[in-house]
């Protein structure tokens, strides 16, 4: 019997082979490569995913979050909260600034940021909030944004893991001051390297990200801030407009596969991540709490099929972070979920009969 990868690209690209190389290849003769017309319609086509105004293209989704962050004056003395089971990136970008990660813990049922525990983390030099939808579950973004408006923070809403997820009718990215997107490769869009996109519906903070992104640059020889090179390429932008086209379409076949994992997998002892009332998820990654992980996880490995753990260890705990002197026991749900979850395989092109095959490994592990 064949393998079934946590995640596999092939059979997406198999179809879209000739679309893409048709892109890059029109790229390749209009020599359009910096800053061309498809990055700016990319930017649109985000933008209006979003609903918003603005899209402004990234090298990529680490960046994305940076810019954002700086544009809006973040730096050294301030405080940024944001949760400790995420990717590093996420806690990453705010040390880049200068200024200091302050997490707060998740909730159990969903992973997402605890939002009663938020009021506790914040002190007087708090300047900002970067929420995570984690694997592409909608963070409760207008308790969020009032919780924000009321105490005069910044939202800075890291959706690198959930284009085209919904809110209360609203999409991701298009709630707080910037919404920030990776495109990574195995991302629900993502392209052939690395790439990023910050949306937001502010003017002078989407000119504030085009400078920085962009050498500090007004006009080619003037360069009024010092900036950086963070642009997306070109022949990025051309391949990621192909495959945005198929967003919709992939993200209800996550969703379908979700379900039948969902309705299977209930007689086991594994429980699925909770999705909140009025929240659309786009399943970045299907991933459960499972008693015995470990030993789950490698019963599955030996079966041919790919499980992964998002993530083994907390970002407090993460050497990078030592400087901020957490220990173990700061965030217990955080760690709590570092013991307990597993991720299966989930992506476009997975056939049913693969997931059952998964699902039939777990019942026999958990039957023995
Ligand atoms: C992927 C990811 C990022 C970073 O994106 P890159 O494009 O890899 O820089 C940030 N936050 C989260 C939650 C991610 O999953």
């Amino acid at each position: 019997v064949k393998n079934i990868p946590l995640i596999d690209l092939k059979p997406t690209h198999r179809k879209m082979e000739k679309a893409i190389l048709g892109a890059i290849r029109d790229a390749y003769r209009r020599n359009d490569f910096i800053l061309g017309e498809d990055v700016k319609a990319l930017e649109k086509d985000m933008a209006e995913l979003c609903g918003v105004a603005h899209g402004i293209g990234m090298s990529s989704g680490t960046s994305a979050l940076e810019g954002a962050l700086r544009a809006l004056g973040i730096g050294p003395g301030d405080e940024v909260i944001t949760t400790p089971f995420t990717f590093f990136a996420t806690a990453a970008v705010i040390a880049y600034t200068g200024a200091t990660p302050v997490f707060v813990d998740v909730e159990p049922g969903t992973l997402n940021m605890d939002m009663f525990k938020l009021e506790a983390a914040c002190s007087p030099r708090t300047k900002a909030i970067v929420p995570v939808h984690l694997f592409g579950n909608p963070m409760n973004m207008s308790s969020v944004m009032k919780f924000a408006e009321h105490r005069s923070l910044f939202v800075v809403e890291d959706a690198c893991q959930a284009h085209g997820a919904v809110h209360r009718d609203r999409p991701v990215g298009g709630w707080g001051h910037a919404g920030c997107f990776s495109f990574y490769p195995s991302k629900n869009v993502g392209g052939l390297g690395d790439g990023g996109m910050v949306v937001t519906h502010d003017s002078d903070l989407a000119e504030k990200i085009r400078l920085w992104r962009n050498c500090g640059r007004r006009a080619q020889y003037e360069h009024v801030a010092l900036g950086r090179n963070e642009r997306l390429d070109n022949v990025q932008a051309a391949v990621l407009r192909v495959k945005l086209k198929h967003l919709t379409a992939w993200n209800k076949e996550r969703d379908i596969l979700a379900d039948l994992y969902h309705r299977e997998l209930k007689e086991t002892p594994v429980r699925p991540l909770e999705v909140r009332e009025n929240s659309r998820p786009v399943y970045h990654l299907y991933t459960v709490r499972a008693p015995r992980r470990d030993e789950l996880q490698k019963h599955l490995n030996g079966r041919g099929i790919g499980a992964g753990v998002f993530y083994p260890l907390p970002l407090h705990l993460q050497k990078a972070f030592a400087g901020l002197g957490h220990k173990a026991g700061d965030f217990p749900v955080a760690e709590a979920a570092s013991r307990e979850v597993l991720s299966l395989p989930l992506y476009p092109g997975l056939s049913w009969t693969s997931v059952r095959r998964v699902i039939a490994a777990v019942r026999e592990f958990y039957a023995s």
